[in-house]
Order: C-alpha cells, then structure tokens, then sequence
C-alpha cells in the first residue's frame, strides 16, 4: 500500500509566544528534525507539510522538495488535516498524521503503526500514563474521582489510517471544531483504533521547558555530534629576525632566528586564537589584547590561548578541533610534527586527534620565500550547547 504522511505545523504558538514549530532545537528549527526522520524512511512516498500562511511564506520554498509538498492550513486542526490529505497524491491510500511538535518520533514507532494500520485500518502510538490520574470538574478543585490508571494511555502521532477511513471520519463530523487528534473522530464513526506501544521520548513540545527536555533526548540520540557546530579561520604573519628565541606552537625551537612582536611572536598560537575567537563570535585576538597595552610587551601567547579558552567556557562553547597550516621556509617542521601536535593538545585542551598540522614551504618565493617571515593559517570547529 503506498503510504504517504501529513505533518501538521500550523499551530500559530500561542503557549510559546511564536510558532513552536520553528523554535531552534540544537540549533535547527524543530520542525526539520520532525521532517526530517520522515524523509529517513522511503516507506513514505510523499510527505506534505502543513504550515500557518506567515511560516509557509517564509519556510515553504526551503522546505519543498520532490518528496515534500508544503500547503496552507484551515482554521482547525481537522481543517489543516483535510488540507494536507488533498495534497497527498490520489495513488497514496495508507497515511499517516504527525504533530510537526513532535521532533523526537523514532522510526521504529512510525513503521509499527504504519504496519497496523495496513492491516487494521487505524493505528496509534501511545504510552500506559504514569502518574495517578484524577478526574477534577469543580472550579474550586475538588477531586471528583480516581479512575483506574490501568485503563488508561497517553496517545501521540504519527496516528496512521488507511486514507478512506480517515477521510470518511473527516467528512462525518466535518463541524467539529474542537477534536484534538484524528483518531476520536475515527472511533466516533465506528471504527476501532489499535494502539501500538510507544516510547515516553516521543514527546509533544507544548511549552518551553519541553525544549530542554527535548533537547536532552536528542543529545542522548545522536550525542554531541549533533549540536551546532561553527567554523572560523585565523591568519598571523610574523618577521623573523636575528637575536630572538622562535617559538612556535607553545615550543621553544632551537633556531637561530625568531620572531618579531610584542607578545612572543607565536605566530600558530596566534593564528589558532583567531580561529577559536572567529567561530566563537568574539571577534578577534587584538581585541582582547591590543597592541598598545604595555601589559602584553613579551606575553607568553600560551597566557592569550588561556584567556581565550575561558571566554569560550564562560560561553558554554567547546572547541572540538584545530587544522593548522604552517608556512615557513625554515627551519624544517617536519621532524617536530609530534611535538608541536602534542604542545597544541596540551594548550587547547583537546584530546588526541583534534589537532591537525601542516607545515609548508613556500617555494622560496617572495618575503616567506627568502626567509624573513612564518606564516600560520588556522580553522578552527567550536561546539554550541
Ligand atoms: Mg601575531
């Protein structure tokens, strides 16, 4: 049976301030991640996304693509439903609707009810509730009765039916306005609905703290992998001159030149702190040290790479890796790869692994060339929580 599924996104945010749909999650609006683990299953031929008209003229052009169509929504929840089935395609006959609030539906949960909806003709998720429940109808709050908890289960989506049941219940109480999911009006026409056992991390994200809840269970999927992450690039140039000691990288080599500056002239470290400042989005190193602050005449760069890694952590940022190219015509870096790498690790504070360094020649051309400059560009990859 081809299947095909509607997520509904075109609730307009009224316990959140803004259409909830597209508050950032780990750094994407939520709604991607939602639509995104339907696109990961090609047992869905065709999804439609249903939005407000405000997030469809914003949204809709990024969101569309062969499989995905982007409609507008009706007053009503049953209305935007009604919307987005049309779109569906006429050769779709098993469908599946999907809160768009709902980032964290697994595809094991959306396969299962797609499977007993084939076979019943309407299948839900759902989860045995876990507190006691009581039933209140006083407006003082007085407690009316405690039902049998046993009996009772939380529903969610994605709700799959095949498309005649749905549309047929849809038709019949085409007036309701207040249904909450599709499936009452299902069973109100008469037709049973199975529940399918869900998980409790498919959660609806209604008001703000699901988000850090949500969040959570995203991290706990997928780990640190998936949070945002940012890319800066650092560049530094230093003469190289007669009577200095050269550092490089935090080390002192055993040159007979070094470099020229202020600070110790390390020209990696430097390049390596606009890097981590850029993709932090703090600006860059002479901001945090200018020049003519007689405070910085011979700073260690290893005491600039330290104020930098706790502004970053003052932030709640993470530096995840450095790739570091050094250009200089001498002396040879080659034999001290192992040195520096371990020098850079053990400034940064990143494992083995999350340095990577290149030195280069310049082909003896121009100022590099002759020897009388290093140069050292840096990427570097920071971590957002
Ligand atoms: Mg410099």
């Amino acid at each position: 049976m081809p299947a095909g599924a509607v997520i509904v996104a075109a609730g307009t945010g009224s316990r959140m301030g803004r259409p909830k749909q597209f508050l950032p999650l780990r750094g994407r609006p939520m709604l991607d991640w939602t639509l995104e683990t339907f696109l990961g299953m090609a047992e869905f031929e065709r999804l439609v996304v249903v939005l407000a008209p405000e997030t469809l003229r914003e949204h809709g052009d990024r969101l569309r693509s062969e499989r995905v169509r982007v409609v507008e929504g009706g007053l009503t929840r049953m209305g935007s439903v009604r919307n987005g089935l049309s779109a569906l395609g006429p050769e779709i006959d098993l469908v599946a609707v999907h809160d768009g609030a709902r980032p964290l539906v697994s595809r094991e949960v959306a396969l299962a009810c797609l499977k007993a909806a084939a076979e019943t003709g309407a299948a839900l998720p759902g989860v045995p509730v876990k507190d006691t429940l009581k039933e209140v109808r006083s407006p003082q709050l007085w407690v009316h009765a405690t039902p049998e908890r046993s009996a009772y289960w939380l529903a969610q989506t994605p709700q799959c039916y095949r498309r005649s049941v749905l549309e047929g219940a849809l038709e019949k109480f085409s007036d309701d306005k207040d249904a909450t999911d599709e499936s009452q009006l299902v069973e109100r026409a008469g037709h049973r609905v199975r529940v399918v056992p869900s998980t409790y991390e498919n959660i609806k994200v209604t008001t703000p703290e699901d988000l850090a809840v949500a969040g959570a269970f995203l991290d706990s999927r997928w780990g640190a992998a998936r949070r945002e992450s940012r890319t800066g690039f650092g560049f530094d140039i230093h003469r190289l001159v007669e009577g200095r000691p050269l550092w490089l990288a935090g080390l002192r080599l055993a040159h007979p030149k070094g470099l020229l500056g202020h600070s110790d002239g390390d020209v990696v470290l430097h390049a390596a702190c606009d890097a981590v400042l850029g993709a932090s989005g703090l600006g860059e190193i002479g901001q945090m040290f200018p020049p003519e602050d007689p405070t910085i005449k011979g700073i260690e760069s290893r005491r600039i790479v330290a104020r930098v890694l706790e502004n970053i952590a003052s932030k709640n940022l993470e530096l995840l890796h450095l790739d570091i190219t050094l250009v200089a015509e001498e002396p040879k870096l080659k034999p001290q790869y192992a040195a520096l790498i371990e020098s850079l690790q053990s400034l940064w504070r990143l494992s083995a692994g999350r340095v990577n360094l290149k030195a280069k020649s310049h082909e003896g051309l121009g100022e590099i060339g002759r020897g009388e400059a290093i140069a050292c560009y840096a990427v570097a990859t920071v971590a957002f929580p």
